[in-house]
């Protein structure tokens, strides 16, 4: 149960500051120490629009995984970055990203780096989390992909003949990093496996789940776990047929704190779901459609809300966009976010629920 009943959470990443991915394209022109403070700046932008926003729960915006040796990949050995991708010109699609090859044996000895990206937002959100209330704190939350859709963008070899066999040599990897995480004080922490609702339609569910509760089981009970089950949002296309009920109700044996789901781009279909989640869980639901630019109002997140009021209960209620916002232009992420969290704070305003 939520200690915040209607909760205002979001899912990891945020658009990156235009002067950020100009620097990328000449990151070899910096030293270390100011690709460090690029990094900080960045995070510095998202800790600020979140806390403007007035979120419950804010992340650092995946600010530092800048470019291919700063993201998950870079940090796995046994790999080596496919030089361009297969297409690179025409309408935007997941083919368009690079996958890579695997040269040797699947190691992280430096794990996935999100424990310094957790220390580095601890310590910057830190002077501004305590010039605010004390009585309404904010929760700093980490994400890490999960086994089988951090897979989905290595090339199986003989060593490793298929997607599933990726997994389970990226499984105990991931979970040494949810255990570092928690080891350095994380609380909160999202295990994303958009792969998993992508592509429940046509694979073995059960294996999923089986698969996820394995890669979770170490850090079960010591902090607030969650998974973000989105159908893709890479340059705002989505990748898989956009149902839940394939998931269902095998899903439901995650063993998470917390399922959240998209809900905003599809209209609100199955939002019946969130009655039988929130039986066992608590539901985070999308309520703010990250690949449109209609701007919800305030008022469209409140009937949001309502409506799935008549289905969970408000301490089992979570409020996001539908996915990260990385792919949203951050004028348009900025005003969702501060629309959402006024809309979610109407409603317990009706309820007498304090904010
Ligand atoms: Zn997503």
């Amino acid at each position: 149960m939520n200690t915040q009943p209607l909760r205002t959470t979001v899912i990891g990443s945020y658009p990156f500051p235009g002067w950020l991915e100009f620097a990328c394209q000449y990151l070899h022109n910096f030293g270390e120490a100011d690709r460090e403070e690029l990094k900080e700046d960045a995070v510095i932008a998202a800790i600020h629009d979140q806390i403007d926003a007035g979120l419950d729960v804010i992340t650092d915006g995946e600010q530092a995984r800048l470019d291919f040796n700063l993201s998950f990949y870079g940090f796995l050995e046994g790999i080596e970055l496919e030089p361009a991708p297969l297409r690179r010109f025409g309408p935007p699609a997941h083919d368009q990203r690079g996958k890579h090859k695997i040269v040797g044996e699947l190691r992280a000895p430096r794990g996935l780096g999100t424990v310094p990206d957790f220390e580095r937002l601890k310590r910057l959100a830190a002077p501004i989390l305590s010039a605010f209330n004390s009585q309404s704190p904010i929760t700093v939350k980490t994400s890490v992909p999960g086994p089988y859709t951090l897979s989905g963008r290595l090339l199986p070899n003989k060593q490793y003949p298929d997607r599933y066999a990726l997994t389970e040599a990226l499984l105990p990897i991931v979970r040494a990093e949810l255990e570092a995480l928690v080891n350095a004080g994380s609380r909160e922490i999202t295990v994303d496996e958009p792969s998993m609702s992508c592509y429940a339609h046509r694979e073995d569910t059960k294996r999923f789940v089986d698969i996820f509760n394995r890669t979770v089981e170490s850090v079960v009970g010591k902090c607030h776990l969650s998974t973000h089950l989105c159908f893709g949002n890479f340059k705002g296309r989505a990748v898989g047929p956009r149902q839940y009920a394939p998931m269902f109700p095998a899903f439901l044996n995650m063993n998470v704190d917390e399922i959240h789901l998209e809900m905003a781009s599809r209209e609100f279909a199955e939002l019946e779901i969130i009655q039988t989640i929130a039986k066992t869980k608590d539901v985070a639901v999308g309520i703010i459609d990250v690949k449109s630019y209609y701007i919800e109002t305030v008022a469209d997140v409140a009937s949001r809300v309502r409506s799935c009021l008549r289905h969970a209960p408000a301490e089992r209620l979570s409020f996001a966009p539908d996915c990260g916002l990385s792919q949203t232009a951050r004028w348009a992420a900025r005003q969702k976010l501060k629309n959402m969290v006024a809309g979610v704070k109407l409603v317990r305003k009706e309820l007498g629920i304090k904010s």
